[in-house]
């Protein structure tokens, strides 16, 4: 028997189950498809930013994350090799500023995370939410349907309309013959969750360069820290085999940035996946009965933490066109498009520019490096990019987006 609904969503991670929820509680009928029994520790997000809380509250979901336990960071510092440790706590940044009423990024483990809007969607009335499920086939078009498998047993289902959210490989995507761009590779990135880091400060995060490893440092409360390093492509190994989290948790100890020890020191919670970072886009991620929404739409480098964030912000935006009309037709999706194109073409400027400041490490990307911090110090206008990743791509001006401010801040 096939079920009809106004949406199937493929995908219960961030993006699919905020979605769920959001549009049952508008008055739809969706089907929550979920292909895995458990939600893993697979390395993901788990730093909103200030922009993207601000997106959960306007979906009235933030609520919901801090019941589940979300922590937020208060405080910021740069470390850098170039310069005393005393010298970059002095210039700690308060993270409270970048949004009304937000007092700074919201952490939260990705797999309770994704647990929690999951049971969230289920709970709302008008979501049906499945998991566990093998997709079998997906049909785009004026009557969109789907084939599915689930304890054994097919079953079938349509709709006024699939959402496609269901990762970087998605089904849905390539189902509707959506392509996405990608840019090469810039370096490794390597996440481990630690626990017992109770010398780290729990409102702090860090970022910093020393050697040949820039590091990131998110509290989730409880003495329990997102770790995340960069390094050399050439580097392919280097944190791979038995001793790799022993490895990778020693190239913490930083002189530049000796609170690190208590990274350092902690035990590992989690698996130590690597990854290289780099972005992928579309112009158009929607199709004849199809719309496309977080990484299955493309995704932004993980250097500066947004998929979160643009995730919601893809659920706002498009809750609001489905809500607004009875037109579901591809022209009403253009609107998303064109928004979602300049937000990732700045958010991939943004990238590139941090990963060439942090996540490079010869003399001279050291010097350009100082050269950035001091300059920097002096002159405010250098830091638009950063605004951009906390307060929003779509908050700097346009020029903070041009080859002349890349210039400017690279030094060249
Ligand atoms: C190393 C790394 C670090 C990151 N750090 C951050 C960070 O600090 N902050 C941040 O904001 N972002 C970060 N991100 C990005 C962030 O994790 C993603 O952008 C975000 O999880 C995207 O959410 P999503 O719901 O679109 O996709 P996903 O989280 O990938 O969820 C997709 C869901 O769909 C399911 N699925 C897949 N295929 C099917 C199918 N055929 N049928 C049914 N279900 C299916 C999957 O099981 C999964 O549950 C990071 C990413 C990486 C790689």
């Amino acid at each position: 028997m096939t079920k009809s609904y106004d949406l199937i969503i493929a995908g219960a991670g961030v993006g699919g189950s905020a979605l769920a929820t959001v549009m049952a509680r508008a008055g739809k009928s969706v089907l929550l498809l979920e292909q895995t029994v458990v939600f893993e520790d697979k390395v993901r997000g788990e730093w909103i930013a200030p922009w993207g809380v601000a997106e959960t509250k306007r979906l009235t979901l933030y609520d919901v994350l801090i019941k589940a336990g979300g922590h937020h960071l208060l405080r910021h510092v740069t470390y850098d090799e170039s310069r005393l440790p005393a010298e970059s706590e002095a210039r700690a940044l308060p993270l409270g500023i970048f949004a009304a009423d937000v007092p700074g990024p919201l952490c939260i483990g990705h797999p309770h995370h994704c647990q929690t809007l999951f049971d969230e969607a289920g709970r709302t009335p008008g979501v049906t939410a499945l998991r566990g499920i093998r997709m079998i086939k997906i049909v785009p078009g004026e009557s969109p349907s789907v084939r599915y498998e689930q304890n054994g047993a097919e079953h079938g289902a349509k709709a006024r309309l699939i959402v496609g959210a269901d990762g970087r490989i998605s089904a849905v995507r390539e189902s509707a013959g959506i392509k996405l761009h990608q840019d090469k590779p810039h370096h490794w990135f390597a996440g481990l969750l630690v626990e017992g880091a109770h010398g780290w400060s729990e409102d702090l995060q860090a970022v910093g360069t020393e050697g040949d490893l820039g590091f990131l440092a998110f509290p989730q409360g409880n003495g329990r820290v997102r770790l995340y390093g960069g390094y050399a492509l050439e580097q392919r190994k280097r944190f791979s085999g038995v001793d790799g989290a022993r490895n990778f948790l020693d190239a913490f100890r930083m002189v530049s940035a000796p609170d690190n020890k208590h990274l350092a020191d902690a035990t590992p919670a989690g698996p130590l996946l690597s990854f290289f970072n780099n972005d992928s886009w579309t112009d158009e991620p929607f199709a004849p009965g199809v719309v496309l929404i977080g990484d299955a739409a493309g995704w932004n480098d993980p250097i500066i933490g947004l998929g979160l964030s643009i995730t919601y912000r893809d659920v706002r935006i498009v809750s609001d066109i489905l809500k607004a009309s009875d037109d579901w037709s591809t022209s009403a999706f253009a609107p998303y498009a064109e928004e979602r194109r300049e937000r990732m073409r700045r958010l991939r400027f943004v990238a590139a520019l941090t990963a060439t400041l942090d996540m490079e490490f010869d003399a001279a990307a050291r010097a350009r490096r100082k050269s950035f911090q001091e300059r920097s110090a002096a002159d405010l206008s250098l830091g638009l990019h950063a605004a951009a990743v906390m307060a929003g791509p779509d908050v700097p001006p346009p020029e903070a987006f041009t080859e002349a401010y890349r210039a400017r801040v690279l030094g060249i």
